[in-house]
């Protein structure tokens, strides 16, 4: 394959030396778990989402996060089983699966086929009784964020939640987010409190599985801390039946020398989007928006085709990598065969079956111009 979906040797080199020190102190230091690079990680994040009295919490992986964070609602009375939380239908499974296990009843939306997230004003005009929460996932790196209608929602006790885990870094059109007066503001610090993933693919990856939560609640973050360590607030007392979801020093080092990284490695993920945007032009691909106003981080670089088994034949016959995300979204999943109920999703599926990803994590410009030839010299 001559371009690569995704190489994340590639990903690591320019900064592997920096990695491989990070890596060897942490070897050396004798501390492998509640160490200082976990406590430090957790401050860096609150403050790169702009929440300088807010709280991060490391924990395990992405679906960890937001597990904890429905989890730690429950048990602060702010959700109960049977509450409806409102998601887009095409986000991903780990959107869903934490909102199923605790008997609460996921609100599958339409997309907007502009952004790929959920429209707030098409969510608040198809309003519900007994939704307590939405779920804001910003897809592909795109912020789903409608400041005005999030705050309407949060003033009737609504709990909105970000799932940030593509998009580090972005920053949304605000207005009134909940969180700050700032025109522009960070994905991640916008709600009540946001979910991050570190899944080695996404756009600053651990050697292995890493997530967080960061909310400017203090209550909602000690009991999170909490659940994710046992369910101790303190050592050997368990006030919860709680879960082993920690970060481990090795992680959290790894990821502090990319967070570091953050804004250049996005410049460049942004600087490909552009080349393809203006670099592809074939009638019969559709381009996904560079949209105005905000900055989106480009985890994916997402088109669509009508027939897209014979585009992606035609990608991989000449050295093209691609990936879906995602070919069968979470209600036509098997693991919800009959069991979740939903309105009819032509938007969703129509989606599912056309979308094509294309590599954006580490070529070189001139290789990002290059698939951009093929693409625009494919004829269905
Ligand atoms: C990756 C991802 C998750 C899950 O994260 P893991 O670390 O893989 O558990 C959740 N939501 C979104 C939008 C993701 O992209």
């Amino acid at each position: 394959m001559k371009y690569p979906f995704l190489d994340l040797r590639a990903v690591q080199r320019p900064i592997l030396e920096e990695l491989q020190t990070a890596a060897v102190e942490v070897i050396a230091s004798g501390r492998y778990l509640h160490g200082s690079n976990v406590s430090s990680l957790e401050r860096e994040l609150a403050d790169r989402a702009g929440l300088a009295h807010g709280y991060g919490v490391a924990c395990s992986n992405g679906l960890d996060a937001l597990r904890l964070i429905f989890r730690g609602y429950m048990e602060m009375g702010r959700l109960a089983p049977g509450d409806k939380v409102m998601v887009a239908a095409n986000a991903y499974i780990a959107c869903v699966l934490p909102i199923t296990e605790f008997g609460l009843q996921p609100v599958l939306i339409e997309p907007d086929t502009r952004t790929f997230n959920l429209d707030w004003k098409a969510a608040d005009a198809a309003w519900i009784p007994d939704v307590k929460a939405v779920l804001a996932v910003h897809l592909y790196g795109t912020p789903c964020w409608d400041g005005d209608v999030a705050r309407r929602l949060a003033d009737k006790g609504v709990l909105i939640i970000e799932d940030n885990a593509q998009a580090i870094g972005a920053r949304a059109q605000a207005g009134s987010a909940l969180n700050t007066e700032n025109t522009q503001a960070a994905t991640g610090g916008l709600a009540h409190v946001a979910a991050y993933s570190f899944y080695p693919t996404k756009n600053i990856g651990a050697m292995g599985d890493a997530g967080a939560v960061v909310t400017p609640d203090a209550e909602l973050a000690a009991v999170i801390r909490a659940l994710a360590n046992y369910g101790a607030d303190k050592r050997y007392h368990n006030i919860y039946c709680g879960w082993n979801c920690r970060m481990d020093e090795l992680q959290a080092a790894l990821l502090r020398v990319k967070l570091r990284h953050l804004d250049a490695i996005n410049m460049v993920r942004e600087m490909r989007a552009k080349i393809y945007d203006k670099g592809i032009c074939n009638q019969h691909i559709i381009k996904p928006e560079i949209l105005p106003d905000m900055k989106q981080t480009w985890h994916q670089y997402v088109v669509q085709v009508d027939d897209r088994t014979r585009f992606t034949e035609y990608l991989t016959a000449n050295g093209v990598g691609y990936d879906i995300h995602y070919a069968v979204p979470p209600h036509c999943q098997p693991c919800y065969a009959g069991k979740l109920a939903h309105d009819s999703l032509p938007v969703t599926e129509r989606l599912a079956g056309r979308v094509v990803s294309l590599p954006i994590a580490h070529h070189k410009a001139d290789a990002t111009a290059e698939i951009a030839e093929i693409v625009n010299a494919y004829a269905p």
